[in-house]
């Protein structure tokens, strides 16, 4: 028997690119290909790149220098590059960088094998296509890297919407939902498999409109409310959202299905009325603010999380004030802020940038008043009973951790017989990043 081929994957950027990752694992898996947990170990690396951070492609750059030396040791050692910088910059990619065998965006990694093919003959593959096809109708369907009892699934990819930050409708194109009878089968699959928790992924996931069996239009409510009969699912999750595709009958949906887990990440970006329209947000402060009052009245205990862009270029104190305001009004259990970096190609990167000392230090004050309210939220919930899905082992022994239905980390000593359970937990303690708590008697 030959020995079998190994593979790392390194992926940068969000959960959609950890849900691409396993499945080009999988797709390199049945041509023989298993992963291993270092680069050194590797017959192939694959660099699964984000395009949204800063300097994005130079970081590229350098990690893929960095990897000269091993290649000089192995020259047999196969490098490709996925994902949006890939898509982005896939030419440039091959120019500058000899030592890159394979470059594929991520609409067309289901034809990772013929394009392993042709790497194998000693030939360089580029496809960064937007083909007509569904990639994931073209993937393998054994999802043997699962481990866990959570789980991504992707019903959607892509954006119309347009920001004039955002590179994601150039790197990840359209909008496309996939048909819902082939997400249940899925989910199907993954919930035998040991997976109690779905997290629906879409870089604008409630856009979905996917074909439900009979032909007809489904929105994401009517997906979670299907979702949620399937037996031995216990918990529905679903993200990034953007507040324009937040129709009645999803927020309906956060009252009435208890799978659908009280967490809510639903960006706003800023609280500056002026700002949202450079934006092309097409939605103000006010809307964001009543629409999070409507959701709270559905679900009164969601936790809400969000995005913010502080240094939008014209952005002014005053703009800037706004947004500490609406986040003062709203209240969040966690979000992510970013300082705006001008993404080529996009509108926004035209315009005069915001100073960066000014930019660096209205990003330090939003983030402290986010951490101030993030300490807040977890502090509430001692005293609280909440449900944990017991995820792995903890770092002390006899612990075991998991995540609340609010998405907090927990830690209880308990048996690891507990895995991929779900138990009552009553809180006692609130650390900086995770509660503490003991199993309810
Ligand atoms: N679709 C989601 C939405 O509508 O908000 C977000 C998708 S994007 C992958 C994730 C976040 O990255 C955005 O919400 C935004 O806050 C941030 N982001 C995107 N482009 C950016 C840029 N050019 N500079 C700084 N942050 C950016
Ligand atoms: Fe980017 Fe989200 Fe705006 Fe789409 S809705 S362009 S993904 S920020």
């Amino acid at each position: 028997m030959t020995e079998a081929k190994k593979l790392y994957v390194k992926t940068y950027g969000c959960q959609m690119n950890v849900y691409d990752s396993e499945r080009m694992a999988e797709t390199l898996g049945a041509q023989g290909y298993v992963q291993v947990d270092t680069p050194e170990a590797a017959d192939m690396i694959l660099l699964n790149t984000c395009h949204i951070r800063e300097k994005a492609a130079e970081k590229l750059y350098s990690d893929l220098g960095r990897l000269k030396p091993l290649h000089e040791e192995k020259p047999d050692l196969k490098i490709g590059v996925a994902g949006c910088v890939a898509q982005a910059e896939g030419e440039e990619i091959m120019r500058r960088m000899p030592i890159v065998d394979l470059v594929v965006g991520p609409q067309t990694y289901h034809r990772l094998p013929r394009m392993m093919e042709a790497v194998d003959r000693g030939e360089r593959a580029l496809d960064t296509e937007f083909p007509e096809e569904d990639k994931f109708a073209h993937l393998p369907k054994d999802r043997r890297t699962r481990r866990g009892p959570t789980a991504f699934l992707t019903v959607q990819e892509g954006c119309d919407k347009f920001c004039s930050f955002c590179v994601v409708p150039y790197t990840r194109g359209a909008e496309v939902s996939r048909p819902a009878p082939r997400l249940l089968g899925e989910a199907r699959e993954l919930v035998e498999r040991g997976v109690r928790e779905i997290t629906l992924l879409g870089q604008n996931v409630n856009a979905y409109h996917g074909a439900g069996a009979d032909g007809s239009e489904w929105g994401l409510a009517r997906l979670v409310r299907e979702l949620a009969r399937i037996e031995g699912l216990d918990r529905i999750r679903y993200t990034t959202s953007h507040p324009n595709d937040m129709e009645d009958d999803l927020i309906a949906a956060h009252g009435e299905c208890d799978k659908l887990m009280p967490y809510l990440h639903l960006p706003v970006q800023s609280g500056s009325d002026r700002i949202l329209k450079a934006m092309n947000r097409k939605h103000t402060a006010e809307s964001y603010i009543r629409l999070i009052e409507r959701i709270r009245a559905a679900r009164p205990d969601l936790v809400l999380s969000g995005d913010f862009i502080v240094g939008f270029p014209g952005e002014t104190e005053a703009d800037f004030e706004a947004t500490l305001d609406l986040v003062r009004q709203v209240g969040y259990g966690s979000a992510y802020t970013f300082k705006y970096s001008a993404r080529p190609g996009t509108p926004a990167a035209e315009r005069a940038p915001v100073d960066a000392a000014e930019a660096d230090d209205r990003l330090q004050r939003l983030q402290a008043l986010i951490t101030e309210q993030q300490r807040a939220t977890q502090n509430a919930m001692v005293g609280r009973r909440v449900q944990v899905l017991f995820e792995k082992p903890g770092r002390m022994e006899g612990q075991i951790t998991g995540k609340s239905e609010y998405l907090h980390a927990v830690h209880v000593e308990g048996p690891e017989s507990l895995l991929g359970q779900i138990a009552a937990v009553d809180i006692l303690a609130s650390g900086p990043n995770s509660l503490a708590g003991r199993l309810a008697g």
